[in-house]
Formats: structure tokens, sequence, C-alpha cells
């Protein structure tokens, strides 16, 4: 591994975040000689704290994964805390301070990652005063990592987006969708692109339909006030789905370049059929969970910590999203993500066409499914029909598999590092923000204007039964179910 220099000044530094998923991926990538003598890092927030006491915090963090107890103290004495409010200019000037004694003191060459853990209605007062009080260096690079939620509609967004680019370059804004960091979603390039077998029946002629699941088994937990003003369409659809969705139909890129990828990641998503009053009700569903029958500690949503009684919060969705372009005209792709369904479950099928039916006249022949799991477990299954051993002539459906040694990357562990390395491919572009943003408005404004219903849904299910339905119409069924 080439060794990285570099500054990390993280904002939230006291944060759930930086706790539970910055500090570990860096500690891995130093013990992977990414990072080595050559980086510090600085915790910022509200709180004091002391430069041990933040020492402490980081040991405790990687208490699971550290090789050794020296090593991890080694590691931890890289970190150093300020405590800081965002709006405060003179805050600022003792951060420069700070930076630049380290910059010295670890020999950095002026490279500095900030990485913004924080409510992003700072996103741009933080920003501001990183370039008015001259802590984005001359020498090094400087580069901005952003957290979500980016806006809550394409309005909103790009005001946002206009304020900090008032002080960094689009170049230099890392926006982390963090499951373009899972092994999984790269390896759909892999698969796309590296096998004649797949590539060539990527399309409206071969495939029947297409499934995209992220299913999560908790509830809103302690996040009521957050979920409050997002729901499930702008937690998971905007983002995560929307990405997944662009792997799937996106062309082939010109090449494994970040520019070439995004490219065609842009076009698949101006390619999305545009959802209005007209046809929402026949390609969305909107649910909300209620209590469970079999488990009465689990409440409705309307009776969890901080959410409004009368809330009409979607924490389900499921959607028919069409593709106008014309390699995928008449092929629907199917969307399904929520809260307390029937268990953690990330995963995509490709549903091919069934035609092999003539030279079996009297069998039931399955369709080919391929299916990549992408969480929490990972691996691939592609769905065959075998003959039966045995006299009989019968068909079976096999399964074969694979699983990936369990060694793979973390997600934040390989963004940090592609941050590091000036690699923009799996960073969210604001041009496919744009476009995300757009269609998903496109949503809200079509569930308002279309009065559509909003159905309940027991907790630990899949889901209201309308969204079964939305396959069934189609004589289509949910893989995972
Ligand atoms: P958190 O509430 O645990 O931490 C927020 C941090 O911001 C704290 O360190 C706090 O001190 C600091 N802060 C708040 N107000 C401040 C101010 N005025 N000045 C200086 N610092 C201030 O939040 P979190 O869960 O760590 O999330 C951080 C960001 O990451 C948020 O934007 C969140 O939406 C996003 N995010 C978090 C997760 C997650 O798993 N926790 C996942 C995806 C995205």
């Amino acid at each position: 591994a080439q060794n990285k220099k570099a500054l990390f000044i993280i904002f939230g530094g006291t944060g759930d975040l930086a706790y539970r998923k910055l500090y570990p991926a860096l500690y891995k990538l130093y013990k992977k000689n990414y990072l080595n003598e050559n980086f510090a890092v600085i915790g910022t927030a509200r709180r004091e704290w002391s430069d041990p006491y933040y020492q402490e915090v980081v040991y405790d963090s990687i208490q699971e994964i550290k090789k050794s107890d020296e090593d991890a103290k080694e590691f931890a004495s890289h970190f150093r805390y300020q405590s800081h409010n965002v709006n405060d200019t003179e805050n600022y000037i003792s951060l420069l301070k700070l930076a630049d004694e380290l910059d010295e003191e670890y020999d950095l060459e002026g490279n500095r990652v900030f990485y913004l853990s924080v409510s992003p209605s700072f996103f741009g007062t933080v920003s501001s005063h990183l370039r008015a009080e001259n802590l984005i260096t001359e020498n090094g690079f400087n580069r901005l990592i952003i957290e979500k939620p980016f806006g809550s509609d394409f309005v909103n967004s790009d005001v946002l987006n206009n304020d900090i680019l008032e002080s960094f370059s689009e170049e230099q804004i890392y926006r982390i969708d963090h499951y373009l960091g899972k092994e999984m979603i790269q390896m759909l390039l892999a698969l796309r692109f590296g096998n004649p077998l797949f590539k060539k029946i990527w399309n409206k002629d071969f495939v029947s339909n297409i499934q995209v699941t992220l299913a999560e088994d908790m509830g809103v937990e302690e996040r009521g006030a957050y979920y409050e003003q997002s729901g499930a369409l702008r937690d998971m659809v905007q983002n995560h789905v929307l990405q997944i969705v662009s792997f799937l139909y996106m062309d082939e890129p010109k090449s494994n370049d970040s520019n070439a990828i995004r490219k065609v990641k842009v076009e698949a998503l101006r390619d999305l059929k545009i959802i209005n009053k007209d046809n929402i009700n026949h390609n969305f569903v909107r649910g909300q969970y209620s209590s469970s029958k079999d488990n009465l500690d689990i409440l409705d949503y309307v009776s969890e910590h901080e959410v409004d009684p009368d809330s009409t919060v979607e924490t389900f969705v499921a959607g028919k999203i069409e593709s106008t372009h014309e390699n995928w005209k008449g092929v629907p792709l199917y969307i399904r993500t929520g809260k307390r369904m029937k268990a953690k479950k990330t995963q995509i099928d490709i549903v091919f066409k069934n035609d092999a039916t003539t030279f079996f006249p009297a069998q039931e022949v399955k369709e080919n499914v391929l299916s990549i799991h992408i969480g929490p477990d990972e691996g691939l299954s592609l769905q065959l029909n075998n003959k039966k051993i045995g006299h009989a002539f019968e068909i079976e459906p096999i399964h074969l598999t694979y699983q990936p040694s369990a060694d793979a990357p973390e997600d934040y562990e390989r963004l940090i590092l592609s941050a590091l390395t000036g690699d923009k491919t799996n960073f969210v572009h604001w041009d496919e923000l744009a476009e995300s943003w757009k269609y998903i408005d496109s949503i809200r404004e079509a569930w308002t204007n279309a009065d559509s219903p909003l159905y309940l849904y027991e907790a630990n299910t899949n889901g209201p039964k309308e969204a079964n339905e939305l396959l069934e119409n189609d004589n289509n069924y949910w893989i995972w179910n």
C-alpha cells in the first residue's frame, strides 16, 4: 500500500458516525499502511474535550478490531481535539493554527480532508469559514467530504450546493452515499461489463423485470424527529435506491473512468419515466408500520418517540420505475424499502424472461434469476434449470452461489481511501443528485395531487399487500418474500 499524507479535520468528532464508522475505518487504513506516520486528525465539536480524553474515545472505538494495545495507542496518538462552534470565527483561527502545527509535525505537505459529519444545515457555514479563515492550503490537496441528507428537495439542495460552491469546487466535493462503498455494488460493474454472458442480455429482450429491495427490520429508534422531516422516500429512495437503479439501467461507459461512469449514470436517471398524478397510484405505494400481533413491544410508528400522533409520514415505499430508454422499454424495475420489515436485507434480483416452456410442455420451468446479495450477507446466486437426477426427465431449479471471502473492506474504509487518492467514482456528483431530486419531487407532488392513500402494514412484514399487487398486476412476484 502506498502511504498517503493528510490531515483530517472531522467536524462532529464527538458524534455517532465518527465513533462507529470513521475512526474504525481510519484504523483499518492505518493497519493496511495507507496511513502510517504521515497523518493526523483533528476532531472538533461543541463539547469541551481534552486531547487525552479524545484519544481515549478513539482508542475505545477500535477495541474490537485492534491488533494490539500498543498499536491502538500509537494510532490514537495522531488525534487532537478542539472544541468548536461552527459559527464562531475565532474557533477557525485557532483551528488553523493547530492544523499548521500538525502539518509541520507530521510532514503532511498541505493535504487536507475536511469531513463534515454534522447536520447539513452547517455545510454552508463551515465551508465558507474554511475558505475565509484560510484553512484551505495552497500547496496540497483540499477535499470536502459531506454526508447525507443533501437537501430535502431539488430547490433547497440546489441552494445548499451553491452555498458550498462558493468555497469549494465540484472537483473538491466528495458527497458520500455509503452504498457506493459496498463491495457488492462495485461488483455490479464487474458483473455487467466483465461477462459477455450478462452484457449481451442486459436489456428488454431478455430481462423480464428487475427488483431492488432495501429492507430494514428496525423501527425509527431515536431518530423520530429526523424521520418525521424525511420519510422513506427521501431517506432511502432519493439516494441509495436511485444510485443502485442508475447502475442497473446505465449504458456501458466509454471507459472505466469516473467521468465516463458518471455520464451514463446521469443519463440513466434522466431517462426515468416521470411520475405524475395520473400514474402515481399505479406505480407507487406508500405505507406506514403499525404494531405487531406477535411482539407487543413493538409500537405503531405514530406512537414512537418524537413522532406526531397524526403523522402521515411513510416508513415504506414500493414502486414500479420505468425507463424511456430504448433498451428498457416495457421492463419494470420494482423497488421496495422500509422500516420494520421482515428482516434486514439489501438485495437485487434480475429476473430473466422465461421462454423454455415449449421443450418441456408438461413441466414447470422456472425463470433464470440472478440475485445480488448486498447485505448483511454478501454474495451472488444464479437460479438455473437442471435435470433432476434419475430415470424420469424432470426439471428442477438449482442455485449456483458465490460468497466472497469475509475480509472485504468496509464501505467507509473504501470511501475514505478513495477520497485520499482523489478517485471520485464512488461519490455522488451534483448532476446525479439534481436528477434524483427531480424524480423524487415528482413522486411527492403526485402523491399530494392524487391524494394517494397511506397503507398501514403490520410490523415484521414486507409492507402492505398493495406492494405485492404492484407486481401481481404485471404477472410478476417478489423474489425475496
Ligand atoms: P450526531 O448527532 O451523533 O453528531 C453530531 C455532531 O455535530 C456532534 O459531534 C456535535 O457536537 C456536532 N455539532 C452539532 N452542532 C454543532 C455546532 N453548532 N458546532 C459544532 N459542532 C456541532 O450525528 P451523527 O449521527 O454523527 O451524524 C453526523 C452526520 O452524518 C449527519 O449529517 C447525519 O445525517 C449523517 N449521517 C449519519 C449516519 C449515522 O450512521 N450516524 C449515517 C448517514 C449519515
